[in-house]
């Protein structure tokens, strides 16, 4: 299917590594220059060019921390302009409900909630000018179903998709789109990191860790970036312009639930 992309420009958030890397390079192959950004110059300039290489798109790379104002306005003098933004940043610290006080839950929100509804606000304005935009935040699957240990991540999260929510539908009118994309658990760093605090909290290996994770997983298995980005592509794409406001789990039906 072409998903009728070609030669538009995006900006994918924490996009040198996971999941953004899968969605950065899903539009790439679509034929969709790039703003990419990661804290890490190195990883995401190796990235950046392996995707030039591969698929001879546009992609400029900006280090900087996007959960700051300072790197955002870094990242918005390179993307003025894109047609889709995609919000990413890595998730908060786990812990218990009694270790969070109001320095952590702001700096929750700074990363998980207020970045990318910075960049909605920065971006958005000219894709309605344009008539067609597409808006898609990586958020979590514990947006439907709590993780307990991730109270941050969930309150941060919820907080977004209810700005999400009635945002959504202001800009549906003129041709942009804001959708929620909600990952469950995928092979990236960030599930090899759950997985050795899981290894190291019940003191058994990383496999065991993994298997016991995946028993929880009807599909069996942890899903892919490739994968992920397929499905960002997709939101993305001109056949997707009726899908307003919704919040897609790709859990391999991790959660539990009939709708
Ligand atoms: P990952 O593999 O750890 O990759 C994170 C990427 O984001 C890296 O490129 C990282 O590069 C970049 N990044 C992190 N913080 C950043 C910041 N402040 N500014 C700019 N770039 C930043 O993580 P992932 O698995 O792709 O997860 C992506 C998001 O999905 C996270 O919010 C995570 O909590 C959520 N999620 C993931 C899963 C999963 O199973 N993987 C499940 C549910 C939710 P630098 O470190 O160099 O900045």
């Amino acid at each position: 299917m072409d998903l009728g992309l070609k030669g538009k420009r995006a900006l994918v958030c924490a996009s040198s590594k996971g999941l953004g890397l899968g969605c950065a390079r899903a539009l790439a192959g679509e034929g969709v220059d790039l703003v990419m950004n990661a804290r890490g110059a190195e990883a995401l300039e190796a990235s950046a060019q392996a995707i030039r290489d591969e698929f001879g798109v546009k992609v400029v790379a900006v280090a900087a921390d996007i959960t700051t104002e300072e790197g955002r306005e870094k990242v918005l003098k390179e993307a003025e302009g894109v047609d889709i933004l995609v919000n990413n940043a890595g998730g908060p610290p786990p812990g218990m409900w009694t270790d969070w006080d109001r320095d952590d839950f702001i700096k929750a929100l700074d990363a998980n909630m207020l970045a990318p509804i910075a960049l909605i606000k920065a971006l958005v304005p000219a894709m309605i000018d344009r008539g067609w935009g597409r808006v898609v935040n990586i958020t979590s699957q514990s947006v439907k179903a709590p993780i307990p240990v991730l109270g941050l991540s969930n309150s941060a999260r919820a907080g977004l998709t209810g700005y999400v929510a009635g945002t959504s539908r202001q800009v549906a009118g003129k041709g942009v789109t804001i959708n929620n994309l909600l990952p469950g658990i995928h092979a990236t760093d960030r599930a090899v990191s759950l997985d050795q605090g899981v290894s190291k909290a019940q003191g058994i290996s990383m496999d065991e860790a993994k298997a016991q994770r995946c028993a929880g997983i009807p599909a069996g298995r942890y899903g892919t970036a490739e994968e992920f980005g397929a499905a960002c592509a997709f939101l993305c794409s001109q056949h997707a312009g009726f899908i307003v406001g919704q919040n897609l789990l790709l859990d391999g039906g991790g959660v539990n639930s009939t709708m």
